[in-house]
């Protein structure tokens, strides 16, 4: 599920020439330099965190989209004949600063937001909307645009320079640019309420994770929690300075106590809080926004003539029509769905078996099927735990990329970082060259979104000889470690790791001459094969080797556990698989469609999940009130790229295992 996250909800790229200090200073009318608007130059010019004060967003932001806008009328003023050099890469390079400062503030909006942080979020994105809009729309500089492009053929480009002129056309086109003028401003309207709307979901999100607790104060609830898991709600109740054991709705948590905790009625109570976010009619309700997103999105490719949101979307992509994805989800359906429903019929077996009565609930459901594996594997996810100590794993990660891409990274201090929790990391090829800064930011917070995503502080470029190396991040929500006990993870989580590494290697290898084609601009559909590939190596023994051995007493994983772990690989696929196949075909039925979806989103929602359905709804519960990768993450149209990657990163794959 791991995100890749792009900031830049903004049409143009743009470039500096650094403006001097004090300009910007000056124009501000502010005593102490924005450090934002200064020159980075501490090392490796990574962001200056550590003097960066919220105040600074809002007029740092004004003063690039200024930059910016002078930089791209430079472009559009040039007395030239319109050429690649002049035009196209010149936009690309336009207004740089901009995207560095938003990089900044969208990533810590996601990594470490507050209050404060989510009101700027709503001033800017309608700035940054106005200000893109402002570019792609402009007809002056579409018009230079389209006599490079439609000379194209006569302009001896190799394939990254005709990628980044067909893109950069497309993207004017699919932005509006041939439309008149009252229907540019319709578009206009559009995107700058699109770009509110998605921010405003995912703070919702976020404030309903954060809204619910659980405080246990009787030892005989926690019946059957592990340890580990134990210890933390401990620690999680002392620092809010209450007695007994909290749990929330952040993973480390939440997904422990489905699994183990005897209690059903606090397992339905923490389930139902989660499933439910958003979709509480309270001033965190969802329902509204996902109506209006919807029609507008619709509204939207409409103008643009196409008959739904899918089919806009779809044409910058490997799947290409609506169709295609569809029917790609249909047979895989098919293909899963009988095995689906012996994997859940053989859980409700065996909870019939353990003296469970009645229909198996959503909560129910990993609580029996882990007792399940269990006893049909002969190990539990808790006992592998111990033997996949974070600095451990992180080690044994930073050595495949060894093994793999001769890489070597190293922890440098120096490089300012955002919250103490964060590591930033210098990485180097095997000619010692270096080639990226890698930050990794572990543990839960509030705020925090839920999830694991990869993104950048800066994006490779190498336009004539100016090699500028990426600035990569990796943010997840792992368990974090207690007094007595290191952060161990599970399983799940090394293989999380590995995806989100895999989205990072996109990042730091990338070896492009344009900022707007490289690292992970690529299509959607492709973008996760380079991190599930990578997913498999969780799985290889011989890796396992490298860095797994017991917290305590240092033993190796046993190979009867590696082989138990192998065995278990695919419990419970089909049922995964349908798992994931009706959130990509919910995605589908908001986004494949003509009309705004009327009435009751629930009731939408339930008929578009049926065919993969396998449990009674739940009252109150809803998927799409919490589903931010569609309506805030730019997966719209896009969740089914999961599977699709799938498909392509076992060939990937299997290639790997020959050369190894
Ligand atoms: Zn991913």
């Amino acid at each position: 599920m791991g995100k890749i996250i792009k900031a830049k909800n903004y049409n143009a790229r743009i470039k500096k020439p650094p403006l001097e200090e004090g300009v910007w200073g000056r124009l501000l009318g502010q005593g102490e330099a924005n450090p934002l608007l200064q020159p980075f130059l501490g090392i490796h010019q990574t962001a200056p965190f550590n003097s960066i004060k919220i105040e600074h967003y809002l007029p740092a932001v004004d003063a690039a989209i200024e930059e910016a806008k002078s930089e791209v009328q430079k472009t559009i003023d040039n007395p030239a004949l319109p050429d690649f050099a002049n035009t196209i890469v010149a936009l690309d390079l336009a207004g740089e600063r901009l995207n560095r400062i938003q990089s900044i503030f969208f990533n810590l909006n996601s990594a470490e937001t507050c209050d404060q942080m989510q009101e700027i979020a709503k001033e800017v994105a309608p700035k940054l909307s106005d200000f893109g809009n402002d570019i792609t729309l402009n007809e002056q500089l579409f018009a230079r645009i389209k006599q490079v492009y439609d000379r194209r053929e006569t302009l001896d480009l190799n394939v990254e320079e005709t990628t980044l002129l067909e893109k950069t056309y497309r993207r004017f086109v699919r932005s509006g640019a041939n439309l008149n003028e009252t229907d540019k401003a319709k578009y206009r309207e559009i995107t700058k309420e699109l770009s509110q709307l998605g921010l405003q979901f995912q703070q919702n999100v976020l404030a309903e994770t954060n809204a619910f607790e659980l405080l246990i104060t009787d030892e005989k609830d926690l019946s059957r929690l592990p340890e580990s898991v134990v210890e933390m709600a401990a620690q999680t109740a002392r620092s809010k300075n209450k007695e007994g054991w909290l749990f929330n709705l952040q993973y480390p948590s939440y997904v422990p106590f489905l699994k183990y905790a005897d209690n059903r009625e606090l397992r339905e109570q923490i389930f139902r809080a989660s499933s439910s976010r958003g979709n509480r009619g309270n001033e965190n309700d969802n329902n509204d926004i996902i109506h209006r997103i919807v029609e507008l999105r619709i509204k939207k490719a409409h103008l643009l003539g196409f008959k739904t949101h899918a089919e806009y979307k779809l044409q910058e992509r490997m799947a290409e029509t609506p169709e295609k994805v569809t029917s790609f989800l249909e047979d895989l359906h098919q293909e899963s769905k009988s095995f689906a429903v012996k994997e859940f019929s053989e859980v409700q077996k065996y909870a019939e078996k353990s003296g469970f009565k009645g229909a198996l609930q959503r909560w129910d459901w990993a609580y029996y099927s882990e007792k399940l594996k269990s006893e049909k594997y002969n190990f539990t996810d808790e006992e592998v735990k111990p033997y996949l100590q974070l600095e451990k794993v992180i080690s044994g990660v930073f050595g495949l990329a060894q093994k793999l891409y001769g890489l070597g990274l190293k922890e440098n201090k120096s490089i300012e970082i955002y919250h103490p929790d964060v590591m930033a990391y210098e990485v180097y090829n095997e000619n010692y060259d270096f080639i990226a800064v890698l930050y990794l930011d572990f543990f839960p917070r509030e705020g925090k979104r839920s999830g694991a995503w990869m993104t950048d502080y800066r994006p490779q470029s190498n336009v004539n000889g100016n090699s500028i190396r990426p600035h990569i991040s990796l943010v997840t929500n792992f368990s974090k470690p207690t007094e007595s006990t290191p952060s161990l993870l599970t399983f799940d989580e090394v293989t999380t790791f590995l995806h989100e590494f895999g989205h990072g290697l996109h990042g730091m290898l990338s070896q492009c001459q344009f900022p707007g084609t490289s690292g992970t601009n690529v299509y959607w559909d492709f973008v996760e094969l380079p991190s599930q590939v990578h997913e498999n190596w969780a799985y290889e023994k011989e890796w396992l080797d490298t860095f797994a051995v017991h917290f305590q007493t240092g033993e190796k994983l046993p190979e009867s556990l590696i082989q138990k772990i192998q065995k278990a690989q695919n419990f419970q696929a089909a049922y995964m698989m349908e798992r994931q196949l009706s959130f990509a075909m919910l995605d589908m039925a908001y986004h494949h469609r003509e009309q705004p979806v009327d009435g009751d989103l629930r009731e939408f929602e339930l008929k578009a999940i049926a065919s993969t359905d396998l449990f009674e709804p739940v009252d109150g519960s809803s998927q799409s009130t919490a589903f931010s990768h569609i309506f805030s993450g730019g997966y719209d149209a896009g969740y089914y790229s999961y599977k699709w990657a799938e498909v392509l990163d076992a060939d990937a794959f299997s290639v790997f295992q020959e050369k190894a």
